[in-house]
């Protein structure tokens, strides 16, 4: 069974106006199916073609000659976990265990945004930020390019996509922006405390 890119989990307008249509047609559309079938072309006839994708992922990052491979198979993790990262109406401030992670962790929502935002900001030319879980303990940090916190030892709760795709159609060149509105309206909390929970 060949690697198949997932539907978005909301209509391709759900997000506007933070994130257009037409920023999610090209990015879901384009960019992501193109690491699904990268990813195919890939693994096709290997015994990789039958393994889960974050296997595929952690072999492929132990072999420096599997870089490409690596490249779009945790792309297509990435953007899985992103769509997933966002819902119509979200963002703010959380609830419940994820506040008190939160608050434990950094000291209150405002602190926790500034320095997620901060991380998504600073990160040069193409990555991730991410809150992630690291030995039960919650820290915000980014990624270049593919790389992703499975491969590090953390488990990934949260992350926005500060490659230029992700925002350039609706806000150019003002990545902050993009990312304030990230936090401020497309936060899904309810999948982070899902991601919290998990052992
Ligand atoms: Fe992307």
């Amino acid at each position: 069974m060949p690697f198949e890119l997932p539907p978005l989990p909301y209509a391709k307008d759900a997000l506007a106006p933070c994130i257009s249509a037409n920023t999610l047609d090209f990015h879901h559309g384009k960019h992501h199916q193109t690491y699904v079938t990268n990813l195919n072309n890939l693994t096709r006839d290997t015994p990789l073609a039958s393994k889960s994708l974050e296997d595929v992922i952690k072999e492929a990052a132990a072999d420096p000659g599997k870089s490409g491979l690596f490249n779009n198979a945790a792309q297509d993790w990435n953007h899985t976990f992103f769509w997933h990262c966002m819902k119509p109406g979200g963002g703010g401030k959380p609830t419940g265990n994820v506040a008190s992670a939160i608050d434990k962790a950094f000291g209150s929502y405002e602190k926790f945004a500034e320095e997620f935002k901060n991380a998504c900001v600073t990160q040069f030319g193409s990555g991730w930020g991410w809150l992630a879980a690291e030995n039960g303990a919650l820290k915000v940090l980014s990624t270049s390019n593919a790389d992703l916190p499975l491969v590090h030892g953390q488990r990934a709760l949260l992350t926005c996509d500060v490659w230029e795709h992700a925002y350039y159609l609706d806000y150019q060149n003002r990545r902050a922006d993009f990312v304030q509105a990230f936090l401020d309206h497309l936060v899904n909390w309810d999948f982070v405390a899902d991601n919290l929970r998990k052992p």
